[in-house]
C-alpha cells in the first residue's frame, strides 16, 4: 500500500508539547523526497479532479503541504496565519486546539466570493483549527471543495466540526 511507508515514517513523540499529547512528527516524511512527493500526490487526489482556484494552508506545518499541493494543481496559495503575522486587512476568529487556545487570521481580499478552495493542513485533531479556517472562508464566500489532511486523529472526532464539508485524510489513527 502506498500509505504504509508514509505511516511508518511518521514519528510519535510522547508528551510533546505538553504531557499527555502524542505529537505526530511529520518531519521524516518531509526529509524523504519520495515520501514527500507521494504525500503531495495523495493530497492532490483528494480534490477529485475538481478545478481548484486556491489552496488554503494553515499555519505552520499546513503551509508546507498546501503550497506544494497548490503548485501541483496550478492553483494559488493562501495562508491562514496565527494572530499578528499578516500585514494587510484581516478577518480573525478565536478557537481552541488540542493543546491551547489561539486566534487565526486571513487577509480579507485573499479569496473572492465563489472561488473553489481546498483547505489543507498536516493534521486534524479536535478540528478547532480547521473549523476556524472554514468560518473565515465561509465569511468570504468561498466555495469549499474539501478539507484535506495528511493525518486525522479519528478518536478526537474533529471532522464532526467540519460538516457538511467533505474531509479527506490520507492516514487515520
Ligand atoms: P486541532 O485544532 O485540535 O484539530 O489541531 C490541529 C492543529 O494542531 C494542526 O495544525 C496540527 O498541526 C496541530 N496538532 C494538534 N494535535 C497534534 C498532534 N497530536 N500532533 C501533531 N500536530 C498536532
Amino acid at each position: 500500500m502506498k500509505t504504509d511507508s508514509l505511516r511508518a515514517a511518521i514519528r510519535d513523540v510522547v508528551d510533546f508539547p505538553k504531557p499527555g499529547i502524542v505529537f505526530k512528527d511529520i518531519t521524516p516524511v518531509l526529509a524523504d523526497g519520495k515520501l514527500f512527493r507521494e504525500s503531495i500526490s495523495l493530497l492532490c487526489e483528494t480534490a477529485g479532479g475538481v478545478k481548484i482556484d486556491k489552496v488554503v494552508g494553515i499555519d505552520a506545518r499546513g503551509f508546507i503541504f498546501a503550497a506544494a499541493v497548490a503548485d501541483r494543481l496550478g492553483a494559488g496559495f493562501v495562508p491562514v496565519r496565527k494572530k499578528g503575522k499578516l500585514p494587510w486587512k484581516t478577518r480573525q476568529t478565536a478557537y481552541s486546539l488540542e493543546y491551547g487556545d489561539s486566534i487565526v487570521e486571513l487577509h480579507e481580499d485573499a479569496i473572492l466570493p465563489g472561488e473553489s478552495i481546498l483547505l489543507v493542513d498536516d493534521l486534524l485533531a479536535t478540528g478547532g483549527t480547521a473549523a476556524a479556517a472554514v468560518k473565515l472562508l465561509d465569511e468570504l464566500g468561498a466555495n469549499i471543495i474539501g478539507i484535506s489532511v495528511l493525518i486525522e486523529l479519528g478518536f478526537l472526532a474533529g471532522r464532526a466540526k467540519l460538516a457538511p464539508h467533505p474531509v479527506h485524510a490520507i492516514l487515520t489513527y
